[in-house]
């Protein structure tokens, strides 16, 4: 079981757009090499232009698993024209909106890990809703509103198995260094009593285990 991303992965995901510090990133790939035990997909919330998806695929690829990574591509609240983490040259100047499935989609082309990863364009509560297949990892980077974390939470969580992780990013426990709706789940499934905290957690990132079994 590799622990570091294979060179020609790092490369690409240093040079993709997207909102994972390499610190964080690097950590998310050792909590996917560690799920990745399980012999399960790996599931991930939140594609954007592919930056996380990179590492998690090369962790599933490197245990011949499959990474799910899911987003319908439109952009999230703060992501939109005039919002601080626009980016005008993801907008899709035919429709008017913004579109992050074609550089998604190049971004894994040219890291040649296309064949490992599975994207499902969709919002995410729907595509849950129809999701029957059990999970060794779920990572939570989609909407950072509380409707949307939350529901994410609600939605892929059931589908973790036991012993999988749960990877919240952009955790702030103090309101001066961010949204506080990823931390409001990360704490919510520790009060849920089904997760533990591992040692694998950096920065805002937090990888939790699941040690009850599912319900
Ligand atoms: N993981 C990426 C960043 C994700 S940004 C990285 O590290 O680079 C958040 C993404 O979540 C956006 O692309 C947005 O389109 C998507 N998103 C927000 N709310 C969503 C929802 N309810 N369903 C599906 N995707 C959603
Ligand atoms: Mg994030």
């Amino acid at each position: 079981m590799a622990s570091a991303p294979h060179p020609d992965t790092l490369t690409a995901f240093e040079g993709a757009k997207g909102f994972m510090p390499v610190d964080e990133g690097l950590a998310l790939h050792r909590a996917a090499t560690r799920a990745t035990a399980l012999g399960l997909p790996l599931l991930e919330i939140g594609s954007y232009c592919g930056r996380s998806t990179l590492l998690l695929a090369d962790a599933g690829r490197a245990a011949g698993l499959m990474t799910l990574t899911v987003d319908h591509h439109r952009g999230s609240e703060e992501q939109q024209p005039g919002w601080e983490y626009h980016d005008p040259t993801l907008v899709d100047p035919h429709v008017g909106r913004m579109d992050t499935l074609p550089t998604f989609r190049r971004t894994l082309f040219e890291a040649g890990l296309e064949e490992w990863v599975i994207a499902l364009v969709g919002r995410s509560p729907q595509v849950a809703a129809l999701w029957a297949g059990p999970l060794g990892l779920v990572f939570v980077d989609g909407g950072h509103t509380e409707e949307h974390a939350q529901a994410d939470y609600e939605g892929w969580v059931p589908r973790l198995a036991t012993g999988g992780l749960l990877v919240i990013h952009d955790v702030f426990p103090d309101p001066a260094d961010g949204g506080q709706a990823p931390y409001h789940v990360h704490q919510r499934a520790l009060a849920d009593g089904d997760f533990e905290e591992t040692p694998l957690s950096t920065g805002s990132l937090r990888v939790l285990r699941r040690v009850a079994p599912r319900r």
